[in-house]
Formats: C-alpha cells, sequence, structure tokens
C-alpha cells in the first residue's frame, strides 16, 4: 500500500513538473522522420501534449471535406492559456477592432504546416517545434502566445501520406524514377476538391480557409509563416520576398522580413545547409499565406524546403545528394524556432509597428461604389463580411466623381440610393482597397501568379472610385420576398439576372418541375420579359399537378426569389408563351472527364461548382468509360488539358454521333486544341509569330519570355446580348489566363470575342501578345446536328471565385 501510495505520488509529481512529457518519437513510437505520420496521429500527439502540460492547449476549428478534424495549437504560460480571451481582447486593441489602449503586452506568432498537403515534412516540423518549447524555451512563453496549425490541409497530406505507404518499397528506394517518388493524377498538393489553398487566402472559396480565416481575424498575430515545400533540387528558401511587393507592403515589413532572415542565416551557416532569399517567391497576389496577411498587418512569410511530392523519405537530386525527411524536418524546425526567438526577442518593435499599419489611413480612394442587380451586390457584400470588411448603401441619389471603371477614366456619375459603398475608413480598409481597386501596381512583371483580380469586374459589377464625400448608411440584404402563388394562374416567370437564379432553376429541374425560357423578349400582362427569362407554365406540368404549386412555393422561398403570376399564355406583344420560341429546358445529365492529361484544377473547379455552387449532380467520367458514360449523359465537359481521349479515331467518331444526336460538349481552355484537329469543330488557334531577338542576352532571357505571355489579366468582352450565352449579362469581363487565341467561328456564334481595340482593363499583358488578342474568340458556339459545342478560350470558373463566369456556364448548361 505504501509503495503504491509513493508511485502514485511519484508518477503526479513528474506529471506536474512536466519532465516526462513524451517527444513525438517517443510517443508514435518511431524517430520523426523514418515514417509519415498520418494525420489522426498527428492530432492524437497534440491531444496528448494539452492533457500533459500547462503550456498547450489544442482548439478544434472545423473539419474538412473528408471529416479530418482542423486544430489550432496554442503555446503559452499557463496564466496566459487561462486567460486566452482577455489577452486575445487587448491585442486587438492595437488594431482599432476593439476599444481601449495600446499596448505591447505580448507578441502573437502563427506558424501554418502543409497547406500543400504532400509538402510533407512540415507537420512532422510542427510536433518537434511544439515539444521543444515546452521542453526546453518555457520563459519564452511568458511574452507570447504561439499559435500552430500543424496541418492546413488534411485531406490532401493524407492523400499523399496513404500513396506513399502504399508504394513505398522496403527499405526506401532513393532512386527517382521509382514509384514511390511519382503520385498519381489527384496528387496531395490540393485538397478535396482540388484546389490549392494557398490560391485561397483572399477568395475564400473552401471549407478549409472559410473556417480558418475566423480564428485568424480573431487573432491577427503580428507573424504569419507559411511553411511549404518545392523541386528536390533547390536549397532552402526564406523570406525576404522576390519583387514584385504589392505597393501596400510597409518598409517596416520588408525590413524586418530582412532582419529575421539574419537570425536564420545565423543556424544555417552554423550547420552549414545551403539556402537563399529574394528570388522567385513574390509577394503580389493577394490570395498566398504570406501576402494576405501581410495586408492585415503581419510580417507574412513564405518558407520553402526541397522536398514535396517528389521527395520520400529520401530521394539522390540532380547535385548527387541525398535529400531526407529528416533532413527536410530538421530544416522546417529550425525556422521555426529562429522566427519564434526572433519575434520574441522584437515584441515591442513589433506591436508599435502593427499600430501603425491599422492607423495608417492613407489610401488611394475613400471609397468604392459598385451598382447592379441585388442579388449580385447581397453576394458581393457577403464575400466580404467573411473578411470582416463592411459594406453600406448609398444615403441619397448623388453625382459623385471618380474613376470609372467601366469608362476606364474619371467621370461625374449620378449613383442610385441602392448602391453598395464600401469605404476604405475602416480597420480592414487595405485589404479592401487590394480586392476592389481597378488595378493592382505592378513595379514587375516577373511573378508567380496572376496580376489582375479587381472584384468589381469578378462581379460584372458597375464601378466607380472615389475620394468625394459621401453619405451611407448601414447595409441592408434583400428582404425576403413573400410570393402569393396562387393556384388557379396559368403559370409562374422569374427574371434570370444572377447566379441565385442559376440556383434556384437548378433546384426546380431536380424536383422534376419543367420549365421554359424565352429566345424572343416579350411583354405579358404588361411585364416585358428579358431574353432569358424563365416560366414555369401549369401546361407543361401535368405529371406532378398535385404538387406543383407547394414544390415551387417552398423552392422560390428557400432562395428567396420572386415569382411572378402570369395568368394568360397570350402576349401583348412579342411572342406567345406556347411559341416556339418560348422553349423547354432539356432535362441536363451531366458529365465530366477526368483522368492523366485533365487539367486537375480545372477539373476540381468544375466538380465544385455542381456539387457546392450551384447544387446539381454532374458524374465523374474517367477517360475509358466514355463510350458507355454517352448512352446516359446529354452534356459532357471537357476541362482544360491535353488528353489521350482525342487519339482515338474510334471515340472522336463516337463523340461526334452523340453531339449530331443532340449532345452537348462544354471544351474549356486547351482541351479546345484536341477538338480544333478534327475539321468537323469549326475552332481554329491564331499562330502568333512571336518576334524573339536571336541576340538578347542569356541573362536576360526569360525575362525577356514575359513579354510573349498574359499571366491572368482582365479584358472587357464584346458580346452578342440576343446569344444565350449572354443571357442575364450585362456586360462580361474575362479573366485571359493565357496568350493562346483563336479565330473568329466562321460557322457558328461568336458570342463573346475581343474586339479590334482590345486593352486589358487591369493586369500585365506581354508586349509581343497584345496585339494578337485583338479579333479573337472568347466564347462561342457550334452547332452540329441536333447538338452543340461551347468554346471557352478562358477558363469561367477560375478558383471558384469570378462570380459572372458562374453565370455564363450557367448559360453553356441550360440554354441552347
Ligand atoms: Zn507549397
Amino acid at each position: 500500500m505504501r509503495l503504491l501510495k509513493l508511485t502514485f505520488f511519484l508518477f503526479f509529481f513528474t506529471l506536474t513538473q512536466g519532465q516526462e512529457i513524451k517527444s513525438p518519437s517517443e510517443f508514435l513510437g518511431y524517430n520523426l522522420g523514418e515514417k509519415f505520420t498520418r494525420h489522426h496521429q498527428v492530432v492524437d500527439y497534440f491531444e496528448y501534449l494539452s492533457r500533459s502540460s500547462e503550456l498547450i492547449k489544442m482548439i478544434p476549428y472545423g473539419l474538412t471535406n473528408e471529416s479530418r478534424k482542423l486544430n489550432l495549437v496554442f503555446l503559452s504560460n499557463e496564466n496566459n492559456l487561462n486567460n486566452l480571451e482577455l489577452i486575445r481582447k487587448s491585442h486587438l486593441q492595437n488594431t482599432g477592432l476593439i476599444k481601449g489602449p495600446k499596448n505591447n503586452n505580448i507578441v502573437v506568432i502563427w506558424l501554418s504546416y502543409n497547406i500543400h498537403g504532400n509538402e510533407s515534412s512540415s507537420t512532422e516540423a510542427s510536433m518537434k517545434t511544439a515539444y521543444e518549447i515546452i521542453k526546453n524555451n518555457k520563459k519564452w512563453l511568458d511574452d507570447a502566445i504561439i499559435i500552430l496549425d500543424p496541418c492546413v490541409n488534411p485531406d490532401g497530406r493524407d492523400r499523399y501520406v496513404n500513396f506513399y505507404k502504399q508504394s513505398r518499397s522496403f527499405p526506401n528506394d532513393t532512386k527517382s524514377f521509382s514509384r514511390e517518388h511519382h503520385e498519381p493524377w489527384q496528387n496531395g498538393r490540393t485538397n478535396h476538391y482540388i484546389f490549392d489553398l494557398n490560391r485561397d487566402w483572399a477568395w475564400l472559396t473552401q471549407i478549409e480557409s472559410q473556417q480558418r480565416i475566423k480564428m485568424y481575424n480573431k487573432w491577427l498575430p503580428h507573424v504569419h509563416v507559411d511553411f511549404h515545400e518545392q523541386s528536390i533540387n533547390n536549397p532552402y528558401y526564406f523570406a525576404p520576398a522576390a519583387e514584385p511587393l504589392h505597393e501596400k507592403i510597409t518598409s517596416f515589413q520588408k525590413k524586418f522580413q530582412n532582419d529575421l532572415a539574419k537570425n536564420h542565416a545565423k543556424y544555417f551557416d552554423k550547420n552549414g545547409w545551403l539556402y537563399f532569399t529574394k528570388q522567385t517567391f513574390d509577394l503580389l497576389y493577394p490570395s498566398y499565406g504570406d501576402s494576405y496577411p501581410m495586408f492585415l498587418g503581419s510580417i507574412g512569410m513564405t518558407y520553402e524546403q526541397a522536398g514535396g511530392g517528389r521527395a520520400g523519405l529520401g530521394i539522390i537530386n540532380d547535385n548527387y545528394q541525398l535529400l531526407t525527411l529528416k533532413e527536410r524536418i530538421e530544416h522546417h524546425f529550425t525556422t521555426s524556432i529562429s522566427t519564434i526567438e526572433f519575434s520574441i526577442k522584437n515584441k515591442s518593435v513589433l506591436n508599435e509597428n502593427f499600430q501603425k499599419f491599422f492607423f495608417d489611413k492613407k489610401r488611394k480612394f475613400k471609397f468604392y461604389i459598385l451598382e447592379g442587380n441585388s442579388d449580385i451586390l447581397n453576394s458581393l457584400s457577403k464575400f466580404l463580411s467573411k473578411h470582416e470588411i463592411n459594406s453600406s448603401n448609398i444615403l441619397k441619389k448623388q453625382n459623385i466623381k471618380g474613376y470609372d471603371y467601366q469608362k476606364e477614366k474619371n467621370i461625374t456619375r449620378t449613383i442610385t440610393p441602392n448602391s453598395l459603398v464600401i469605404s476604405t475608413d475602416q480597420v480592414k480598409g487595405k485589404l479592401a482597397e487590394i480586392l476592389l481597386e481597378p488595378k493592382a501596381k505592378l513595379n514587375d512583371s516577373l511573378t508567380y501568379d496572376i496580376t489582375a483580380w479587381s472584384l468589381p469586374y469578378a462581379y460584372g459589377l458597375k464601378a466607380i472610385a472615389s475620394n468625394e464625400k459621401i453619405d451611407f448608411k448601414s447595409f441592408e440584404n434583400i428582404k425576403v420576398f413573400e410570393n402569393n402563388i396562387n393556384n388557379n394562374s396559368y403559370g409562374y416567370g422569374f427574371n434570370w439576372k444572377s447566379f441565385e437564379d442559376s440556383k434556384f432553376l437548378a433546384s426546380l429541374l431536380k424536383e422534376k418541375v419543367l420549365v421554359r425560357f424565352n429566345k424572343k423578349k416579350l411583354i405579358n400582362n404588361k411585364n416585358a420579359w428579358d431574353l432569358g427569362s424563365i416560366f414555369i407554365l401549369k401546361g407543361d406540368n401535368n405529371h406532378i399537378k398535385e404538387t406543383l404549386v407547394s414544390t415551387v412555393d417552398s423552392i422560390a422561398k428557400k432562395f428567396n426569389r420572386t415569382l411572378i403570376e402570369i395568368n394568360s399564355g397570350y402576349s401583348d406583344s412579342g411572342v406567345d408563351l406556347g411559341s416556339q420560341d418560348v422553349k423547354m429546358i432539356k432535362k441536363l445529365n451531366v458529365g465530366i472527364i477526368g483522368g492523366s492529361g485533365v487539367s486537375p484544377y480545372n477539373y476540381g473547379e468544375i466538380w465544385y461548382f455542381f456539387e457546392k455552387q450551384l447544387k446539381y449532380p454532374v458524374t465523374q467520367i474517367p477517360e475509358d468509360k466514355l463510350s458507355e458514360a454517352l448512352k446516359s449523359i446529354n452534356t459532357l465537359i471537357l476541362p482544360n488539358g491535353s488528353y489521350s481521349l482525342f487519339k482515338s479515331k474510334e471515340k472522336i467518331k463516337l463523340l461526334i454521333e452523340w453531339i449530331k444526336s443532340g449532345g452537348k460538349i462544354i471544351s474549356i481552355g486547351r482541351s479546345i486544341d484536341m477538338l480544333a484537329k478534327n475539321k468537323i469543330f469549326t475552332i481554329n488557334k491564331k499562330s502568333n509569330d512571336l518576334k524573339k531577338d536571336p541576340l538578347i542576352s542569356y541573362n536576360k532571357s526569360k525575362r525577356n519570355n514575359i513579354s510573349n505571355n498574359i499571366t491572368g489579366s482582365i479584358y472587357k468582352v464584346n458580346t452578342d446580348p440576343s446569344h444565350f450565352l449572354n443571357y442575364g449579362l450585362d456586360f462580361y469581363y474575362t479573366l485571359k489566363l493565357s496568350a493562346d487565341s483563336y479565330e473568329f467561328l466562321e460557322k457558328g456564334h461568336n458570342a463573346g470575342y475581343l474586339s479590334e481595340n482590345a486593352q486589358p482593363s487591369s493586369g500585365f499583358v506581354g508586349s509581343n501578345v497584345k496585339d494578337f488578342q485583338k479579333n479573337s474568340l472568347v466564347f462561342g458556339e457550334q452547332k452540329l446536328g441536333k447538338g452543340s459545342i461551347i468554346y471557352f478560350v478562358d477558363n469561367p470558373l477560375f478558383r471558384g471565385f469570378w462570380y459572372s463566369g458562374k453565370i455564363l456556364f450557367s448559360n453553356a448548361l441550360f440554354f441552347r
């Protein structure tokens, strides 16, 4: 008994002293770097640490698409962790979000690991980092709240780790051509819907980003690091970042990156490790894990270790070096610790400049004013509120001078009271400016990503940026509309103006409601119906006679749609509702081709569009199952890419027969090139004789190549409003992602095109390819037998954030 008491005492004593806390290796049963750790094991380890130590607390913040847990791990002293909410509020007093005196009580450091799932060493390093701090650096925890996100993308990580465990050799094979170094088509980089989460910080289309940003906004750290991996041949990269840097990044933010780099260099030099800075990884596009935090006052940084999905447990790289998981972990661990150490040392200067960031109210424009359909204004306002950017309504009709986005010059315009106003005089005003400004200043064109993203263009809204005084009131969302649907009506109709209308239509079709749209204008019972308006007529719906009214009513309520009652098929002017020009919308059975050669990103964007945005079923079809699939689908989407489907003459023949008998193809990006090889598809790529200077110096050639590229710029499209692809769109701006350009369709409808005078409204276009865009197709339709082919030269669903692209894509689906 006495012995038992003593053991209990010792056990209790050691636990409270924290001396017996297990290292990751002791807990997992293998040395870090000997195996990959599955996500649930990582969660187990952090759960264990939170149970065993007073210096660590795990807070869940959500689930992924595949139901894996998302957690933040907080490290600080016991007192701080018990008063987390108080500390958070006092920290936010420095931003102005919460009233109270400025202070420099604490430094908040946020380290995000493994956003790209197959860049897998960093999650392993996160466990080592937490353990090291608890064990050997307790003194740091008085002055800091250290937040670790051990795995930002657990679905992607486990996809990679499972692949590696399934396909590796024993012992692991370090030859770079062996199977374990080559992931399959949907690799582990992205999330479930094949979205790159490190391009989603600003757009927040994905569930992981949406849940994380809520936590991020609660804490607004002083320092944020995004841990990555790059090619197996590169030395370690840490900030300072490369040009172009966004002009809103402050000189202090740049200086701190520089000073911190010297701290890292000290450790890397001591160990003889190679590294580089100031190259490759720029800070322009606002949707990265380094740039986005910069626009919220953090020191945002990317660190890149050699490795990624190719590296496995060990690989011989092109420099004859053996790159092991163990050393990859060691490097990320070292920069984690160095970042924490240096940030804590500089607590005061970080706080001082963090306060300055938020109290600097210098802006290019005081207000952004947007006009258009109320659904679209509501959507934009809702999107901005996810970033805690407030929007308002203009108080009264007013003449306003400012930069007009459509005319691309300064004008004076009358603004109507329902316009949306976004003031830049708010805590998140800088971020608002970056997302809304017409053109981002580009001080170097050699960038990693798109150079234009301006939201008014993406949403298809009229906009003006102004420095005038504007009176505004708090934003009012559209009121819930009560439909009085009468059982005795001839039918009901609604306007086609927004993506919310597309979702409503998709839902009606799912419930087997048959609907029509008008290809010609008409006035019925004094209501003028634009092209593409939707009609639900009693006479079409005898198969659901008993339930039609209640079904339509409940779906309309769900989507907050206004239905207009129709009492007669006879039109005051234009075609009657029974006319052939008021066409039935075909039942849609949609398929999408996937597999090797298909762009995984574009495939994911389409998959996501159907499942999560439009909420209409899409069948995912492996390429070799196409013949079978064609028997049961009537719409086939060909994502961007170059795939073997078109190498088989038999399959092409089958596809052509299928189109002729009524099938519809929607072809995006480079999939057009595969069709173009067959003369039956009447689309032709333009050939551009790029002017290359044969005597260009070797060192300048990369930079010179930029002149041949478009890496994401915005163009206004000339549209044919009578064509169904433009229904509901007052105008359309396209995001051009490549310099590829196509001739006008000779046999077909050029529904959207760039004219002789085409100029980019925003973003960089290489000088050699500027003229090449003139007189080119953007989107169009070719008819073939009873079916058709829709060509989209630019991807309207790019990264899921181009709102008007979703309307355009819906038009291609539903109408013909
Ligand atoms: Zn990465």
